[in-house]
């Protein structure tokens, strides 16, 4: 995503006349991308990965934990190489760099990618977890001695009294006016402050996030809001200092600039300390009770949740943009070889979505609480949602911006509309007509008009400088700010031959502890991606049952007790047993079942990863068939280790005519590679063996991990409450877990130590690695 850098962002009320601009503009240029790119053909695969790092301190003395907000200086530091790169501009494109930086929404943050996307071949599998260890090596060695990276999803003190270092002052600052979060906690480009004050006059006060506490045996009845704190008439008073939010009307107003009276008539001035220049926060010093007033009218004016909001509630509260951006997640994202194959894989993947949330479920934790759920998702959600309250209340839009995809946007004949795309879908009406009018299809064009019912959220005051021609900004400025399961990314400039085609991001993984676990999730994905593309799998079920699985996701333990929709026949035509076979798969039955690669023009010469997609009119080939179901379509509750791991079709034919499950037709799909060496055959089988593990329930996620290791901790006091010393020793035990010095075997059974790589790789190292790998591969070959 491109960070605008120049011109000053406006803050909502200024934005205001510039929306429609932004919108009509961000059109053109998708239209002027559109037209330029739309025939492109024959990208080759290129991929990469996302992982958010965490910062945290670690106080052995105290045994007590804090995130870091170094992150911002560590990040500048690690970009110099990129930088530096950038500069040493040979043959006019800069030198290679390894690793890639980005900021990110928290100053505990990090994210790093590789420096290069991937190529198409099966050695660049290998090549993925050597790079995330790379990744953490440079982070670590830019810490101080008490700090340490950790890939945790989230931090289970977050907002908990003082959670970072330094403290980062006080809380209910004027950018996200939280209870929790001091503002020092968000990134300090532009972009974050102002999206997140935006989002909170968008919407008309602070974001409200409530997540379903567990319960356990001495769980309190309802979750005190303050914690340690008390209520003073309308403030309250935390550790003796006022920490009293304004209500949003008081900024309107100092937006308007009327007139502010200085006066604090009635109160020694010499108490009162500034909240904001329109309000002050004042301590009467007989009653020692503090009061929230607005300058200008002299009332006590505090925001309504403290006025007369519940002191406690009977879910775990958050207040702040900063709980659920602050959360980290693993991103995939993969170049089709044209737009047709990346709309069929964004469909596809949609669909993957909630399954592969539930699987990497990693969060059961936040604010110092047990969640009844192990996935951050819904936190994020709510945590950006813009909606007021009037919208909400008429379900226009339906769903916060983050959410998962909405409508499905192939126009292959196996996407049935009627059929799959059930949902109400509202549009922004100018931007449709404009699309169709502009030649873009109706599935498309109903898509981005979608994405376009938001309001642009960080809007310059130089916006309407820019030139459409050669620009996507006002295009990204939308798309980025729809945070969904998937994103169907177009290339990134007009140029019809530059240097990235049509992309697909898959988005709703949650980041894992080791490098190992998160590699396997990636490479798993990449395959899976070519099965989808080479076998021609329709994974279509209709949109509202995609969201129904993710509100099945969101339940605690969804791996093991989860049911989901999915597709009893994944493959797009029905097909007959094939004799011809290059490669099989070893089904739950206990037999092998043969797969051809008729249709898998690229795949079936050498080790190359494009897939082909399926295009020739012939029926993919793959070696087995289902019984005659009167219902194609059909679908099927199923759970996660079914839809991983295969199940009967019907009882009356047992295995013999099973769904395969997705990890055996990865496995086929490598076995049937050519030219693979044992060693990287037997790697990559590992990743495949891990997450068949982890959906099976035979290994923990992270999520059950972790809170086992919280229930099992002596300081828990089965209140569902997280200690700093409970704290303290799961963020030592993950940094443990990481560098390899502690075995886990719930969560990662028989592959640690084992399948660790050994610790420990400079970026030299890894660059001729990447090189070697690539001069003993065979020639590029291409999807079609
Ligand atoms: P965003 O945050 O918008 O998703 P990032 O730059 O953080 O974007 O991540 C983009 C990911 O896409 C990285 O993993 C990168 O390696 C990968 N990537 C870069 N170029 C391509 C390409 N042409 N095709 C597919 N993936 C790419
Ligand atoms: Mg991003
Ligand atoms: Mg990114
Ligand atoms: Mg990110
Ligand atoms: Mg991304």
């Amino acid at each position: 995503m491109g960070l605008l850098a120049s011109g000053r962002p406006l803050t909502w009320w200024d934005a205001i006349p510039h929306l429609n601009y932004v919108r009509q503009h961000g059109v053109e240029q998708f239209l002027n991308v559109y037209w330029a790119t739309r025939n492109r053909q024959g990208d080759v695969l290129k991929w990469g990965d996302e992982i958010e790092y965490t910062v945290v301190v670690l106080d052995d003395v105290q045994r007590v934990s804090y995130l870091s907000l170094r992150a911002p200086e560590i990040i500048a530091e690690l970009q110099r190489a990129e930088l530096a790169a950038a500069d040493d501009v040979a043959d006019g494109a800069p030198a290679p760099v390894e690793t890639l930086w980005r900021p990110e929404y928290a100053n505990w943050m990090v994210e790093g990618t590789p420096g290069e996307p991937y190529a198409c071949y099966v050695s660049d599998l290998m090549l993925v977890e050597k790079n995330m260890m790379l990744r953490r090596e440079q982070i670590q060695q830019l810490l101080r001695p008490e700090e340490h990276v950790v890939s945790v999803a989230g931090y289970p003190r977050i907002g908990c009294g003082v959670f970072t270092r330094p403290s980062g002052g006080g809380v209910c600052g004027p950018l996200a006016r939280s209870l929790y979060l001091p503002d020092a906690v968000i990134n300090p480009h532009p972009r974050f402050g102002t999206l997140t004050r935006n989002i909170r006059l968008r919407r008309g006060g602070p974001v409200d996030i409530r997540m379903p506490l567990y319960r356990d045996a001495h769980t309190p009845a309802r979750v005190p809001v303050w914690e340690g704190g008390e209520r003073h008439g309308a403030c309250v008073v935390i550790d003796g200092a006022v920490r009293a939010p304004l209500d949003d009307r008081i900024e309107r107003e100092e937006h308007h600039r009327e007139e502010v009276a200085e006066s604090t008539d009635g109160w020694p001035a010499a108490t009162a300390s500034p909240v904001s220049s329109a309000a002050v926060a004042v301590r009467d010093p007989q009653s020692d009770v503090a009061q929230c007033f607005c300058r200008r009218t002299g009332l006590a004016s505090i925001e309504q949740r403290c006025a007369d909001g519940p002191v406690a509630t009977d879910s775990v509260y958050m207040d702040a943009m900063g709980f659920g951006m602050g959360l980290s997640c693993l991103q995939l994202t993969l170049q089709a070889a044209n737009m047709d194959e990346g709309r069929w894989l964004y469909d596809q993947l949609a669909v993957l979505a909630p399954i592969m949330l539930a699987l990497t479920a990693a969060t059961p934790a936040l604010r110092g609480w047990l969640l009844d759920t192990d996935v951050r998702w819904d936190v994020i959600s709510a945590a950006v949602d813009d909606r007021t309250p009037e919208e909400i209340a008429r379900q226009l839009p339906p769903k916060s911006r983050y959410s998962s995809a909405d409508c499905f946007i192939s126009t292959r004949p196996e996407m049935k509309p009627e059929l799959y795309n059930d949902v109400p879908v509202p549009i922004d009406p100018p931007c449709y007509e404009r699309l169709l009018q502009g030649g873009v299809d109706e599935r498309l064009a109903r898509h981005i008009a979608h994405l376009f019912i938001r309001d642009p959220l960080v809007v310059f005051d130089d916006c309407e400088s820019v030139d459409d021609r050669t620009s996507m900004v006002h295009f990204e400025n939308i798309q980025s700010t729809n945070w969904n399961t998937v994103r169907f990314k177009p290339p990134p400039s007009a140029n019809p031959r530059g240097s990235a085609g049509w992309r697909t991001e898959f988005r709703p993984m949650e980041v894992q502890l080791t490098d190992f676990e998160n590699a396997a999730f990636t490479v798993f994905m990449v395959l899976l991606s070519r099965c989808i593309l080479a076998f021609g799998m329709n994974l279509y079920i209709p949109v509202s049952r995609v969201d129904a699985n993710m509100g099945e996701a969101h339940r605690r333990g969804a791996v093991r007790e989860g049911r989901f929709w999915f597709r009893k026949h994944v493959f797009a035509r029905e097909v007959e047993l094939s004799a011809s076979v290059s490669g099989g798969y070893r089904c739950a039955c206990g037999e092998t079942h043969q797969i051809c690669f008729s249709s898998m023009s690229a795949a079936r010469e050498g080790n190359c990863l494009n897939g082909g997609s399926n295009r020739s009119g012939k029926p993919p080939c793959c070696g087995f068939r289902f019984c005659a179901d009167p219902d194609p379509d059909a679908t099927d509750l199923m759970s996660v280790d079914e839809i991983m791991n295969g199940k009967p079709c019907c009882e009356k034919h047992s295995y013999r005519n099973a769904y395969p499950g997705l990890i055996p037709l990865a496995r086929a799909y490598l076995d049937a590679m050519r030219g693979i060496d044992s060693f990287t055959r037997h790697r990559l089988g590992a990743y495949l063996d891990f997450v068949s593990a982890r959906a099976s329930g035979r290994l923990q996620t992270c999520a059950e991990w972790m809170r086992h290791f919280i229930e099992a901790h002596p300081g828990y006091a089965k209140d569902s409450r997280i200690s700093a010393e409970v704290c303290y020793d799961l963020m030592s035990a993950c940094v443990d877990i990481a560098d390899g010095n502690r075995s886990e075997p719930a969560l990662l059974g028989e592959f640690w130590p084992k399948h660790m790589m050994a610790r420990g790789i400079s970026s030299q190292e890894f660059s001729e690695l990447r090189t070697q790998q690539h001069d003993r591969d065979s020639p590029m070959l291409r999807g079609e």
